[in-house]
């Protein structure tokens, strides 16, 4: 088996918890193939390589580390540039990529100037004798397809939520590289990194993702939900495309087809229909509750538990539940 290649995502000098789920996905394909290596590609402002440590902690045999000033914030092209060279120059079959809103910009990218092929919004990765298998959600999520890339290199990039962290310890060797191309002279390049009015996690870290629908009624009444991510502790805040159209939230928050594509552990919706546009971002979630007034309504049809009732009723009961038993295990 050869060695896999994995594009650690960073932020603001942070690993993303999706940085370190392409970590685990491409140790994953590793190990069950019986053997090979995983390299973290680590790119970031001077100062990122002290983030190498926890990638070995996550299952990277080597971390290349490649620091420039101009890596500070996601530099498209020179990113990409570098990222092609390393797969291209390394041999590595396959380079796996993270399909964050970041990484559907990069993967594709890297793709194209290395003529290969891609598939992004990957639900699990493996290799089988001479192809890279990907499961991919179709059809608004109605369908998986299971897709085998044959040639390489191939790029692969997984749906953020979808690869269980398990800590995997090795100390990884650090390898020092240079950018391929200078990152000050690229086209486009990020100026500015505005942070959403969320003041919960992001939806793409999040392990708890607490979401409302038009069945709250108001902006107002969207505290109920604000309360329960913040009664959890690890939520954060998502919304239907019906709240986000009408201004009671951000676009940032919305989720689905046109929104936000998350797997989180639990994925609670509260006064949600379930339209499959909404299903589409968020049906593989590995748990989903339900509260709807409604017994008929679609989202019990992919709820794990379903709540009949006032959302009005059935949050501050919740809500107090919750707290209670955060407050029992500290
Ligand atoms: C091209 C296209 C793309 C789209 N993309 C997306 C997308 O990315 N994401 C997305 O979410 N939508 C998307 N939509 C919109 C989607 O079709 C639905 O209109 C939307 O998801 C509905 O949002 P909702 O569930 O909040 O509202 P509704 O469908 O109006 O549902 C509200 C629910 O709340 C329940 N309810 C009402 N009052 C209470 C109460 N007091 N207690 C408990 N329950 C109550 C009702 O029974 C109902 O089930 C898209 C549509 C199109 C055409």
């Amino acid at each position: 088996m050869p060695n896999l290649l994995a594009f650690v995502e960073t932020r603001a000098g942070a690993i993303r918890k999706a940085g370190l789920e392409a970590v685990t996905a491409a140790r994953g394909c590793v190990d069950a193939a019986g053997g090979g290596e995983v390299h973290a590609l680590l790119v970031g402002a001077p100062g990122i390589a002290a983030r190498a440590e926890s990638l070995g902690e996550h299952g990277a045999d080597v971390v290349i580390v490649v620091e420039h000033a101009g890596f500070e914030r996601y530099n498209p092209e020179a990113t990409a540039a570098l990222a092609a060279e390393r797969i291209g120059s390394g041999g590595y079959p396959l380079g796996v990529f993270s399909s964050t809103a970041q990484g559907r910009d990069l993967a594709p990218r890297v793709a194209a100037a290395l003529d290969a092929a891609i598939v992004t919004d990957a639900t699990t990765l493996t290799i089988e004798q001479d192809a890279v298998v990907v499961t991919h959600p179709i059809d608004t999520g109605k369908l998986i397809a299971i897709w085998a890339i044959r040639g390489t290199p191939a790029i692969v990039a997984m749906r953020p939520g979808a690869v269980l962290l398990a800590p995997q310890p090795r100390t990884a060797r650090i390898e020092r590289a240079q950018p391929v191309s200078d990152p000050a002279s690229a086209r486009v390049v990020t100026t500015e990194l505005t942070v959403g009015d969320s003041a919960t996690m992001d939806l793409g870290d999040a392990p708890v993702i607490v979401s409302g629908g038009r069945g709250l009624k108001s902006a107002e009444n969207f505290r109920l939900v604000e309360d329960l991510a913040a009664a959890f502790g690890n939520a954060a805040v998502g919304a239907t495309r019906a709240v986000t159209d009408d201004g009671w939230r951000p676009h940032s928050d919305q989720i689905g087809q046109t929104g936000r594509l998350v797997s989180p552990d639990l994925y609670v919706a509260v006064g949600i229909s379930g339209a499959i546009q909404h299903l589409a971002g968020m049906r593989t979630s590995k748990t989903i509750v339900a509260i709807n007034k409604d017994r008929e309504a679609p989202i019990f049809k992919v709820a794990d538990y379903g709540i009949v009732g006032d959302v009005f009723e059935v949050m501050p009961a919740l809500i107090a539940a919750v707290r209670a038993a955060r407050a029992a295990s500290t």
